[in-house]
């Protein structure tokens, strides 16, 4: 877990990203999940190399969870890697577009391969298998359910709680699911615990995950995990930057 904040920072929590290594560390080339403002620091900070993630699988188009590929892109280039495989919703080719328009010394120095992506589409990267989970949030967005050698996550980008991420969620090991707010909040496009923990009731992730923790959460950690734990019988986690979870 490279970032488990949001767009408001915090002092320990860094935005959106998380990286996916296949059959144990260091024995493919990582992919990341999610680039939000950050991530790039996280990157040399976990010990991993800025230049061998030119895997990238974005969520959505929300700044925290893109904000540091440009500058992701630009790191690279000037170590000499230039190439970068770039999977996104619909809509990431223009957003990228855009963003080379915008900084145009950056055209000529990059070579991205982008594909657009829509729930149900599986894909492939650096032994992994990657299924697009359709999501509910304020524009098009995507869960990914991630499968390497019988091992599976589910990450869930940003999402109110929706039947297809439950649904993908049954039986696999690790579910990272956002859980936005505590349930002191009355909001539409997150997730609450409570929510959450309606939804998944009965449904059997081997472990739960919670990310993109707005400051808002503080001092509600204990009764999250408490009131998801006792929905789903499992083991359930405030996740953190900087940690390491081996399936
Ligand atoms: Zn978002
Ligand atoms: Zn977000």
């Amino acid at each position: 877990m490279l970032g488990t904040g949001v767009a408001i920072p915090q002092k320990d929590r860094v935005q959106s990203g998380l990286v996916v290594e296949a059959g144990g560390h260091r024995e493919n080339i990582p992919v990341l999940f999610d680039c939000g403002c950050g991530v790039l620091q996280r990157i040399i900070e976990s010990g991993y190399r800025h230049t061998d993630i030119t895997n990238v699988f974005l969520s959505h188009l929300h700044l925290d969870h893109c904000g540091d590929v440009l500058a992701l892109l630009k790191a690279n280039w000037l170590c000499d890697v230039v190439a970068m495989d770039l999977w996104g919703p619909v809509g990431t080719v223009e957003w990228m577009n855009g963003l080379l328009a915008v900084y145009p010394y950056m055209q000529d120095k990059v070579d991205i391969t982008i594909t657009e992506l829509n729930p149900g589409m599986v894909v492939t990267a650096q032994g992994l298998e990657v299924e697009c989970v359709r999501t509910v949030h304020a524009l098009p967005s995507l869960g990914f359910k991630v499968t390497s050698k019988s091992k599976t996550i589910l990450y869930s980008g940003d999402t109110e709680p929706v039947d297809e991420i439950v649904k993908a969620s049954d039986g696999i090991d690790l579910l990272i699911h956002e859980c936005s707010f505590p349930d002191t909040f009355d909001i539409t496009n997150h997730t609450t615990p409570g929510r959450l923990a309606d939804m998944l009731r009965g449904t059997s992730p081997g472990r739960i995950v919670l990310t993109h923790l707005y400051p808002q959460t503080i001092g509600f950690e204990t009764i999250m995990v408490r009131v998801l734990a006792e929905a789903c019988g499992c083991s359930v986690e405030i996740g953190y930057d900087f940690q390491a979870i081996e399936i």
